[in-house]
C-alpha cells in the first residue's frame, strides 16, 4: 500500500478531531482507512462518501428481517382464525394448519429465533 500522502494524513487527523470513528474496511480506490461520521456516513479521507457494499448487505438483510416479521404476524393471525373452524374442521384444514406452522418455524428459524433441527 502506498503511504498516505500529507494532505490525506492532514486529512484522516480533521475527521478523528471531528468525531468519526476509524473503521477496519479500506477505500476500494486507494487503500486508506473508511470513517464513519457521527451522522452516519462512510467516507474515504481522498475520495469523500463511499458506498460500503457491507452496508447494502445489512440493509437488505433488514429488509428480508422487517418481510418475515410481517409474514410471522400475518400467520399467526391466519392460525388464529383457524384456530376458530378446528371444531368442525376436516383433514382438510389440518393439512392447510400443517402448512402454515411448517411456514412458521421456518420463518422462526430464519428470523433466529428457533434453534436448528440438528441442536438435539
Ligand atoms: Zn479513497
Amino acid at each position: 500500500m502506498e503511504k498516505p500522502s500529507p494532505t490525506a494524513v492532514k486529512k484522516m487527523a480533521d475527521l478523528l478531531r471531528a468525531g468519526a470513528a476509524m473503521l477496519a474496511e479500506r477505500c476500494p480506490a486507494c487503500g486508506l482507512p473508511l470513517f464513519r461520521l457521527k451522522s452516519g456516513e462512510t467516507v474515504c479521507p481522498v475520495h469523500g462518501r463511499v458506498y460500503v457494499v457491507k452496508t447494502d448487505e445489512e440493509a437488505s438483510r433488514v429488509t428480508l428481517q422487517g418481510v418475515l416479521e410481517e409474514l410471522e404476524r400475518n400467520i399467526v393471525s391466519k392460525l388464529a382464525g383457524m384456530r376458530d373452524r378446528i371444531g368442525d374442521g376436516g383433514s382438510e384444514l389440518a393439512r392447510e394448519l400443517i402448512v402454515w406452522l411448517e411456514a412458521l418455524e421456518r420463518i422462526e428459524r430464519l428470523l433466529g429465533r428457533a434453534p436448528p433441527e440438528s441442536s438435539k
